[in-house]
């Protein structure tokens, strides 16, 4: 789409200012629309400011790889002009059981020739030390490299993206702004004042009961409720290095699905602590420039979702945190829940409920890793649909 003075340009409406919102302002923005973005919050509060912050670009499948990757980039280029923290850390999948160790090894093997093999090593135990000395030594045997993954700190970076795309491309952000109603050409907010536009991304997270409830009938699409926690600030300045994951982690991602060992890894965890599964737990480490370090975290989906967050959740992730990581204080300063809008089959729930009016949502646990990437291939598709 040409630039057109804004006066002339066709109108988008965002509703949602989390990471999907935000990607899909940015995008929009870029393509020469006017954007307005309605969020319900004073500022943004949902799964995008309680999450790791990782940009884990090897917990995607290698179809969309090009797309985590381009998300990657967006990222440092959107954590340079908004002034945001990133740090591209890489992570470490640790293994303290042969099982893990195989699955590792197996996943290096498939893959070190390969499109991802340069970014991939295989690190025995003083190795993955000497990148890590948050790994927890006893019975390591050895870690999987990957200097893809970025670290940021979401709470800062999310909220800090609005005023960068407010003075770089005049996007409007109203903030403490419900959106009670959307029909094709406008959106109206809870003060009953209806606005035109000519296009409108729904990107609500997981509140599928206020705008088009009906498009989520029947769709595969869950709330999902995980717990989290966060140390106080290492002493002494002491940095954890990559993001961290273990053997729990390999049951989780979809990239590991291939390696002939992982289904000998998953029964194993299942009759030796029955309770991860039913809670699904799988324990990851990141560390914000703040020096506190973020722990996470459990699953529950839908009706298994409470608004009381049980002590013994953090007491098991806790536990399994400990096998794999040391770190100087475990003190936590905060604990909170994060709830996510899971689709499962596909990267994102996106469908046209109204000639002009799209949902987009249930991006899971990848929602900071992919949305960047996912709305730009999705506003090639629309402009080539809707030609403006
Ligand atoms: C604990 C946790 C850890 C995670 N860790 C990671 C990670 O490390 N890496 C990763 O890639 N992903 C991670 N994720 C997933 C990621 O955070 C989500 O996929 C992503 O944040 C979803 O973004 P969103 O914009 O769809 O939803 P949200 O961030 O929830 O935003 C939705 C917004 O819509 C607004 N809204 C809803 N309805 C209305 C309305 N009617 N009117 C106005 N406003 C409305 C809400 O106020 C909210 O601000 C994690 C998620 C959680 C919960």
């Amino acid at each position: 789409m040409e630039n057109k003075p804004k006066s002339q340009a066709k109108r988008v409406a965002i509703v949602g200012a989390g990471i999907a919102g935000l990607a899909h302002a940015w995008v929009a923005s870029q393509r020469g629309y006017r954007v307005t973005v309605f969020d319900r919050s004073p500022r943004a509060s949902g799964a995008s400011i309680r999450n790791f912050g990782m940009v884990w670009v090897i917990g995607q499948p290698d179809s969309i790889q090009t797309i985590a990757m381009n998300s990657r980039e967006r990222w440092l280029e959107a954590s340079e002009n908004a002034g945001f923290w990133i740090q591209p850390c890489g992570s470490l999948h640790l293994a303290h059981q042969p099982d893990e160790w195989q699955v590792l090894q197996e996943y290096y093997a498939e893959h070190r020739l390969g499109p991802r093999g340069e970014h991939l090593r295989l690190l025995d135990k003083k190795e993955t030390l000497a990148k890590s000395p948050a790994a927890n030594p006893s019975g390591l045997l050895g870690s999987l490299w990957s200097q893809t993954e970025c670290c940021v700190d979401p709470t800062s970076a999310v909220r800090s993206i609005p005023a960068w795309l407010h003075r770089t491309y005049d996007v409007d952000f109203h903030f403490s702004t419900a959106v009670t109603h959307v029909e094709s050409g406008s959106v109206r907010t809870a003060d009953g004042s209806s606005h035109p536009f000519d296009q409108i991304v729904i990107c609500s997270g997981d509140d599928f009961a206020t705008l088009f409830p009906e498009a989520y009938r029947g769709v595969p699409i869950r709330a999902c409720k995980l717990h989290m926690m966060r140390t106080i600030e290492q002493p002494d300045a002491y940095r954890i290095g990559p993001h961290l994951a273990g053997g729990l982690t390999l049951r989780h991602y979809p990239n590991f699905r291939n390696c002939p060992t992982l289904s000998a890894l998953q029964q194993r965890i299942a009759a030796e602590a029955p309770e991860l599964d039913r809670l699904g737990i799988h324990v990851m480490a990141s560390q914000n420039h703040l020096g506190q370090v973020v722990l996470g975290d459990s699953h529950q989906y839908g009706e298994q979702i409470e608004p009381f967050d049980t002590c013994d959740i953090d007491t098991l992730i806790l536990r399994e945190l400990q096998k794999i990581i040391q770190i100087p204080t475990w003190e936590l300063q905060a604990r909170w829940q994060g709830v996510y809008a899971k689709y499962s089959e596909g990267l994102v729930y996106e469908q046209v409920v109204a000639p002009g009016v799209r949902v987009f949502t249930g991006l899971g646990g990848n929602g900071m890793t992919l949305s960047f990437g996912l709305a730009q291939d999705a506003w090639e598709r629309w402009d080539g649909q809707c030609p403006q």
